[in-house]
């Protein structure tokens, strides 16, 4: 029997067709725990031999050392520049939040040179809430213009966790000039808020990303990082929820990859990885759930777990009234 492949899913307007699962580079920054350099250009490798072409990254994770690791794992595959996606960001950074123009533009040049590349495919300014909105639309967008004119940049983005910074960004730009947003957070069993969002995205062309589909480690048997910053309460259900999974035989990542997979509105399910198990086993939700569909049982019980903390968020960025 044939092994099913990973799906390619347009990118909005963009064109480009993006893997269904993402690979996210986050953790390659050690950022989830210590990784090896061996491990992460091995997982890199992984990934694209398992047909994921969409690899995404930022020089905030780990202090630029994700942007580095991902760089050397892609120069190691040794293919054309063109079989594979590169996202990276900007504005967001070790040191703090600097979404102007002159430290935008000095920031892709950083990034091209530790990811040892020509041009990236998407660049996203990072986390635009703990930014002022307006700099975002005035300012930083058309300085990313500019990059896209010179050939550094494709595609342009933006990024962060509270829903509405999207419409307020797409709406007073012109059209055609955010091609992708990326959400994360957002698209998982307990929180899919970004589902009510779709229908406006849609209608304006705009590419979806959907990051963190197992809740930046809420939704594994491992559980979150220390840093994370869900309530306890948000946490200890979700603990409660691998657990029940984990005593029925089941395993909590892979539910919550074939759900966020489910919805064919979202390009790319984008997940941190940093082993080459992790790697087989998103990939292989993916390619199973195309074929048997997701488990409706186990997804229900867990969804009855997650009810008292459906769609909780935390605080991010800014207050704005
Ligand atoms: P995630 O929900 O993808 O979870 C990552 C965690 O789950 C890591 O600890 C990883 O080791 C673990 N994991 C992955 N596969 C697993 C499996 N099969 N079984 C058990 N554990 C597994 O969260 P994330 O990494 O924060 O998000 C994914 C990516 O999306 C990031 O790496 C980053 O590229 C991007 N992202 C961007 C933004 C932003 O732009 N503001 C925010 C969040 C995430």
């Amino acid at each position: 029997m044939d092994v099913p492949t990973l799906q390619l899913r347009p990118l909005g307007n963009t064109g480009i067709k993006l893997s269904s699962v993402g690979f996210g580079a986050s953790p390659l920054g050690s950022v989830f725990g210590s990784v090896s350099e061996s491990d992460a250009i091995a997982s890199v490798r992984q990934a694209f031999c398992l047909g994921i072409n969409f690899f995404d990254t930022s020089p905030y994770y780990g202090g630029t050392l994700s942007e580095k690791m991902l760089g050397k794992g892609l120069k190691a595959l040794g293919v054309a520049r063109n079989e594979y996606i590169v996202s990276t960001k900007c504005g967001r950074y070790g040191e703090g939040f600097d979404f102007s123009a002159e430290r935008v533009t000095k920031s892709i040049d950083e990034s091209l040179e530790r990811l040892q590349l020509d041009y990236v495919d998407i660049f996203q300014c990072h986390d635009i809430e703990f930014g002022s909105l307006d700099q975002i639309v005035k300012e930083t967008i058309p300085a990313l213009q500019k990059l896209k004119e010179a050939g550094k940049i494709r595609f342009i983005g933006i990024t962060g966790l509270p829903l509405e910074i999207f419409t307020h960004v797409l709406d007073r730009v012109p059209p055609g000039t955010v091609d992708v947003i990326l959400s994360y957070c957002h698209y998982s069993i307990n929180d899919s808020t970004l589902e009510d969002l779709l229908p406006y995205l849609k209608t304006k062309g705009v590419g979806v990303i959907s990051a963190s589909p197992l809740a930046m480690g809420l939704l594994t048997e491992f559980g979150p990082p220390e840093w994370h910053p869900a309530s306890p309460e948000l946490k200890s259900v979700c603990q409660a929820a691998a657990v029940y999974c984990k005593e029925k035989g089941k395993n909590i990542s892979k539910l919550a990859m074939q759900y966020s997979l489910s919805n064919k509105d979202i390009s790319s399910v984008l997940v941190g990885m940093n082993s080459v198990k992790q790697v087989e086993e998103n990939v292989a939700a993916a390619t199973k759930l195309a074929v048997l569909g997701k488990d409706e049982e186990t997804l229900a019980e867990v969804e009855a777990i997650l009810k008292p903390v459906k769609n909780q968020t935390w605080q991010s960025g800014i207050q704005r009234s």
